[in-house]
């Protein structure tokens, strides 16, 4: 059933530390079920997406959000005739490297790195958790991923030059992905754009009038809604225009794609790799509208005066505490301080940090700082 140009497994380019075949699951398999079966993709429950738990439970946390972005793409896969296997694994720990409250939380962090001449990106986050901070075997460290899964968290969603990541030239930085991983990118904002479109509506700070005005997809399914179930409330025909919405955006990207991959040329994995470009893509008119959906959100929502204490406090929480244990080192936890034999201090209180739940560093912001200050 794989295309020619799916990732197969009997290809892999294997684990860093061989291990034997397992009698009924392939080595995609065997990842995805690390992956699950890991304390940072439990911790995803507790990391803000968009909203904190603050404000509501019924609102997608980070790991509701990566369940949704692993059902879209597997879907998608399956249509284009690519490896599901690959394509979950890589949907379930694209977010792993996410630290506490959302983007705040990964700016902050990433300021207060530069401060000290480095800096934080998520993926290489998630590469180091899956490669070192996961300890559950006994004879190697991390979760002894294989290659594909590996290149897949660098690679889907951002291009690293060469020159400046020698680190990583094992990943092949200077080819493209393959098509199980470039999916990953568009998955992932098909259900963001959409759940963000959700909750934001359910939490009273997005209007009905200005979504359908903003959002021009949108409107066109809300309409079709409309014709078709005049008599039903505006929250069902909200639904019923957002699943519109969605399975447009994930048909248009199943069609363009394959589209794509047809008049490419492409016939084998080394030839995705090879192609000059990315080859999974939306239509030109379809990219237009989900830009489109993206600013809204981006003007109405994420920059929003609602949201901005949320985004505010999560910040100086995370500079907070970069600051307390930069100032004392010998106040980080044991294990923590034994990194800095290796890392710089700097790396091993934006690792400690970027580990932890909101929750967590909620709680720990009140006793090392709130405290102190309120002394
Ligand atoms: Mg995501």
């Amino acid at each position: 059933m794989l295309a020619s140009y799916a990732v197969r497994v009997e290809s892999s380019l294997g684990r860093r530390y061989p291990e034997a075949p397992h009698p009924y699951r392939d080595d995609f398999q065997r990842d995805r079920d690390r992956i699950i079966h890991a304390r940072a993709f439990r911790r995803l429950e507790n990391k803000t997406q968009v909203f904190t738990r603050r404000l509501s439970d019924h609102f997608r946390t980070r790991l509701t959000h990566t369940i949704e972005v692993a059902q879209i793409s597997r879907t998608i896969a399956a249509a284009l005739h690519l490896n599901e296997s690959l394509v979950e694994t890589l949907a379930l720990v694209h977010d792993i490297g996410h630290p506490p409250f959302g983007h705040s939380g990964e700016h902050a962090l990433d300021e207060a790195m530069r401060e000290h001449g480095e800096s934080f990106d998520h993926n290489l986050h998630a590469l180091r958790i899956v490669e070192q901070f996961e300890q559950r075997y006994a004879s190697h460290p991390g979760l002894n991923l294989t290659f594909e899964v590996r290149e897949g968290i660098i690679k889907h969603s951002h291009d690293y030059a060469p020159a400046d990541y020698p680190e990583l030239a094992e990943y092949l930085l200077d080819k493209r992905p393959p098509l199980e991983a470039q999916l990953i990118d568009h998955t992932d904002e098909i259900a963001y754009n959409t759940a963000d479109l959700d909750d934001g509506y359910e939490a009273g700070l997005l209007k009905l009038d200005d979504i359908r005005q903003g959002v021009s997809l949108f409107d066109r399914y809300y309409r079709e809604a409309e014709r078709e179930f005049p008599a039903v409330r505006d929250k069902l025909k909200f639904n019923e225009a957002l699943k519109r919405m969605l399975n447009h955006l994930v048909s248009d990207l199943i069609t363009h794609t394959a589209h794509r991959i047809q008049s490419s040329g492409v016939q084998t994995v080394e030839d995705v790799r090879c192609y000059p470009e990315r080859l999974a893509a939306f239509s030109p008119a379809t990219d237009a509208q989900r830009a489109e959906a993206k600013q809204f959100l981006y003007c109405n929502l994420y920059q929003s005066a609602p949201l901005r204490p949320q985004k505010a406090d999560g910040e100086k929480i995370v500079f907070d505490l970069f600051r307390h244990w930069i100032a004392n080192p010998a106040a980080l936890p044991a294990s923590y301080q034994r990194k800095m034999e290796t890392d710089t201090p700097a790396r091993v209180i934006c690792d400690y940090i970027a580990g932890m739940t909101d929750n967590y560093i909620l709680d720990l912001h009140k006793k090392l700082i709130s405290r102190v200050v309120t002394k």
